[in-house]
């Protein structure tokens, strides 16, 4: 059963099947049904319906419904890893100390942000009226989210907009819809009423299309790839419907010459394997000072060619398969062509024997790369880091900025001043200072240029989820005003 429709799980009426499988091995976690428009009708009717109880619902019933979601996640937690461990390939260590805990971190932290909705104070501007902000729900929320967090995605999409009063329909990736549907189940068990998250599984075409385009969706809101997010935009613009959009990235990693190196490459290490290099902020293009770039590459080198690749189910495994087959090679052939131009330093391989039936590929490391080149300028989505020297400052940031994207990058240095220099000048999302990928509840994610733009996670979420009304009070109680002169001469007679 795989469609959640105001509160239960169903079998779509499409006869259309579709076995989700594990990508270490190949073998099937489990079977589901694909939904068709009719389901895609459903599921918008039950958000439509159970909006306006949920929307008018007081912020301390929709916190306590979501404090008691966050209780029932984490009881449940290492069933929830090792689902999704299974169904998106990644070590269940990964899964145990990332995905989850920080899922369940996001609920609580909405619970407490359900609470803090505001608008700005209640004012008297024009001196006659008073005026006051309302910051309403939007309404039903059309969600498409992508395969590479499942469950951490399904959050970033459901949490901001049912803390907001909002209701929605989750469409996850038809490779990775299982964990989706669980934490909608959980929600439901929480005490969140039904109709509120619905989720429906199957492809982009036939579930994600009927989704953007139906007249009862309020909003879009889409994670994936920038190709697909300006189908989403088009489809906003042809309804008039308020988007969000997190797409996708290709984050710089610039080391200044006064980097504490040993960190950086650590750093660059684990920025760019987390999640097997799928991970729309991981670090993907190294810029170096060339007083650095040799023992760069060499100390990220020796590190890439230590890490573990194994069964996802066993703790000591470090890097897990990339999702599928065709992912796999496209990630291959990018770094065939990259060959005849740049230095391949390591990796550049699927490994054989023990896993050879699921979709590995070797950390590889990229030197000297040509800032021009496919393998710098396009997205890879997997363990593949291009390194490159630079000479100045200026130049360092004018290759981080050299790309169409702007979500995520990262400045290595010790001097403050260059520090505030390149926080303010490289154009992303979000910068870090020493550190890439950590992220937080409190703070928001999102992207600039062709990464998207509007915000996840944080209050900032809010402003993507809510409308700001303006409510205006006459003060005067009087028939007659002074701005009728616009239409009666006189208003005094
Ligand atoms: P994708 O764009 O191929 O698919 C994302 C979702 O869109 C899936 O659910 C898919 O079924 C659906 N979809 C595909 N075609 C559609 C259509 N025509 N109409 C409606 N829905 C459609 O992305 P992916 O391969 O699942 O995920 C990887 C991408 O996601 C990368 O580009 C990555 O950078 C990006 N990403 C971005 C963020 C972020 O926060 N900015 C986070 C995670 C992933």
């Amino acid at each position: 059963m795989s469609q959640f429709i105001n509160g239960t799980l169903s079998h779509s009426s499409s006869g259309n099947t579709a076995v989700v499988r594990d990508p270490s091995n190949g073998e099937a976690v489990s079977t589901v049904s694909y939904a068709d428009s009719g389901d895609v009708d459903r599921a918008v009717a039950a958000a439509k319906a159970a909006f306006p109880g949920w929307s008018s619902a007081t912020p301390a019933e929709r916190s306590g419904a979501l404090t008691t979601f966050a209780t029932l996640l984490e009881s449940r937690a290492e069933e929830i890893a090792q689902l999704e461990s299974r169904q998106a390939g990644k070590p269940i260590r990964l899964a145990r100390e990332f995905d989850v805990p920080g899922t369940i971190d996001n609920v609580a932290f909405f619970s407490g942000a359900a609470r803090n909705l505001e608008g700005k104070a209640t004012g008297e501007y024009s001196g006659s009226h008073t005026s006051s902000i309302r910051r309403e729900a939007i309404g039903v929320i059309g969600s498409i989210s992508p395969w590479n967090y499942p469950l951490q995605m399904a959050g970033w999409k459901i949490l901001p907009a049912i803390a907001a009063g909002n209701t929605i329909v989750l469409k996850p990736s038809e490779l990775t819809p299982l964990t989706s549907l669980l934490f909608a189940e959980i929600a439901t068990e929480a005490g969140i009423p039904p109709g509120v998250v619905n989720v429906l599984t199957g492809t982009g075409s036939e579930v994600g299309a009927p989704l953007l385009q139906h007249p009862d969706v309020d909003m879009l809101s889409f994670t994936g790839s920038t190709r697909v997010g300006k189908t989403v935009l088009e489809a906003a613009a042809t309804s008039a419907k308020r988007v969000h959009l997190e797409l996708g990235g290709k984050a710089p990693f610039v080391v200044f010459d006064d980097a504490d190196l040993e960190a950086a490459i650590h750093g660059a290490v684990a920025g760019s394997l987390i999640n097997t290099g799928q991970d729309c902020t991981a670090a993907t293009r190294a810029i170096v000072h060339r007083s650095l770039y040799r023992d760069f590459v060499d100390g990220v080198a020796e590190l890439y060619r230590k890490v573990v690749l194994g069964a996802t189910s066993v703790d000591d495994t470090d890097l897990g398969p990339l999702i599928s087959r065709n992912h796999r090679d496209h990630v291959a052939a990018m770094v065939e062509r990259a060959r005849r131009e740049a230095r391949v330093v390591t990796g550049g391989r699927s490994p054989g024997g023990a896993l050879a039936s699921g979709f590995y590929y070797e950390p590889t490391l990229i030197a000297d790369a040509d800032p021009n080149s496919e393998i710098v300028r396009e997205e890879v989505f997997g363990p593949v880091l291009a390194a490159m020297a630079f000479d100045s400052d200026d130049e360092a940031i004018r290759l981080a900025n050299d790309t169409p994207y702007g979500l995520a990058a990262s400045v290595w240095t010790r001097d403050l001043y260059r520090a505030l220099n390149a926080t303010q000048q490289v154009r992303s999302g979000c910068v870090w200072v020493n550190d890439h990928i950590s992220i937080i509840s409190e703070m928001p994610h999102g992207g600039m240029k062709q990464s998207g733009f509007g915000k996840d996670m944080s209050t900032y979420s809010f402003d993507e989820y809510t409308i700001v009304k303006h409510v205006m009070y006459d003060r005067t109680g009087t028939a007659r005003r002074d701005w009728h002169r616009t239409i009666f001469r006189n208003p005094g007679n």
